[in-house]
């Protein structure tokens, strides 16, 4: 029997520079990894944080898609996928390669079928969507998340999802992970929808050594791969710089994950 590919998706929390995306894009080639995160809006707990680089971004991201390398970013509103269409379109990138995701802060159903909707009707059918989990632990609200997207029409093919944990909210939590992650759960979602399901060791641990005790504990659950953080310099990173990987850790990931 073939092994199927595992779902790869790699770099940094946010696009900041283009020095930056473009030295993670041409890690990632050398690697043979041909996906890639880099948020361009993020939202954050309090506004007067870094909020991301917005639009700025795309002609960073659209050189990215040259490479050969999807690229994607987070969206929080269904204007932000027609703008990211729009710019990689205007700075020459390939829409083929693109891709997006709705983030676990975004729990407003009407705007996640919004979003899925505008993917569905503006981006060509290689165009994924990845859909994480909310942020307290309840399966049914993350059954209706998927409910509430597919409603949007998009085909399913489309739809990879991704479990990021839940707020520990006072629970039991030895590791002291950023949030506590439910395997079994995301293996239910995963069986009952029938789509894939991706792992997001980062913003479960919260630390780098979080996310390789994630790795080993997540080792014998049947995820379809992995969205990892991950910064040429970390500890110089706007957002998350505690927990993305630099290259030598994202190598040791690679190794462990062979
Ligand atoms: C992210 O992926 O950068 C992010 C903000 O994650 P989450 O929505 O899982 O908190
Ligand atoms: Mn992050």
């Amino acid at each position: 029997m073939t092994k199927k590919k595992k779902i790869m998706i790699a770099g940094p929390c946010a696009a900041e520079s283009k020095r930056q995306i473009l030295e993670c894009a041409t890690a990632l080639k050398k690697r043979d990894i041909d996906e890639m995160r880099a948020s361009l809006w993020k939202p954050r707990t309090r506004p007067n944080a870094f909020e991301g680089v917005g639009k700025e971004g795309l002609s960073w991201l659209a050189e990215v898609t040259r490479l050969g390398i999807t690229v994607g970013t987070e969206v929080l509103l269904p204007n932000q996928v027609t703008d990211f269409i729009e710019g990689i379109n205007h700075y020459g990138g390939d829409l083929t390669k693109i891709l997006f995701w709705l983030g676990s802060r975004n729990q407003n159903q009407f705007i996640q079928r919004e979003v899925a909707r505008k993917v569905h009707q503006e981006t060509p059918r290689q165009v994924k969507l990845v859909i994480k989990n909310q942020p307290w632990d309840n399966e049914s609200h993350w059954l209706g998340i998927v409910d509430y997207v597919v409603g949007g029409g998009i085909e399913s093919e489309r739809i990879i999802l991704c479990h990021r944990g839940f707020s520990a909210n006072g629970r039991d939590n030895p590791n002291v992970f950023r949030n506590l992650p439910d395997f079994d759960m995301a293996m239910k979602v995963k069986m009952i929808t029938g789509l894939p399901m991706i792992l997001d060791p980062s913003h479960i641990g919260g630390s780098v050594n979080n996310v390789f005790k994630i790795l080993e504990q997540a080792a014998d659950y049947d995820f379809d791969g992995l969205m990892v953080e991950v910064h040429p310099t970390p500890t110089k990173a706007l957002t998350d710089n505690k927990q993305q990987l630099n290259f030598v850790e994202l190598d040791r990931l690679l190794t462990l994950s062979e």
